[in-house]
């Protein structure tokens, strides 16, 4: 019986905005207050932007974007594309009616709620691998078909 990842990271925030430098996206502590606090550069997963992060449409930057506040909600394990293609519609695609599309912020537990729709809507419970047993992309057996004490 496959079963529901775990995600085992503390709660964080996730901020972005746009420099000069281009998009930035930084991981915060959940509680730490104040637009001042600094954060640790979110990892980007490349597959479709190598150029980087972008948010507020459907793009090639924001999928990126999606998939790889996914993969570090996980736990550094990549999501299926059906799922962080839909995250990106329903969350990233939306970044730009907030702040003039300069700066936003979510929470993990913004993300864990989104996620429960999205799999909800999808009709599975893995994200990583939307109930097929492996990972999408390395083919590696799934989290959720490799736990040794599920029922
Ligand atoms: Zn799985």
């Amino acid at each position: 019986m496959l079963q529901t990842p775990k995600v085992y990271r503390d709660p964080v925030r996730y901020r972005g905005h746009r420099t000069d430098q281009g998009c930035l996206v930084e991981v915060l502590p959940e509680r730490m207050e104040g637009v001042r606090a600094i954060g640790i550069p979110l990892r980007h997963w490349v597959r479709h932007s190598p150029t980087g992060f972008e948010w507020g449409y459907g793009g090639s930057g924001p999928a990126d974007l999606a998939r790889s506040i996914l993969a570090h909600h996980l736990g550094d394990v990549l999501p299926s594309p059906r799922v962080y293609q839909r995250f990106k519609e329903k969350v990233i695609a939306t970044f730009a009616r907030q702040n003039d599309g300069q700066h936003w912020e979510i929470s993990s537990g913004h993300v864990a709620a989104q996620l429960e729709v999205i799999m909800d809507e999808i009709g599975a419970k893995c994200p990583i691998c939307c109930d097929s047993g492996y990972e999408p992309e390395s083919q590696k057996k799934c989290r959720c078909n490799s736990e040794p004490d599920y029922e």
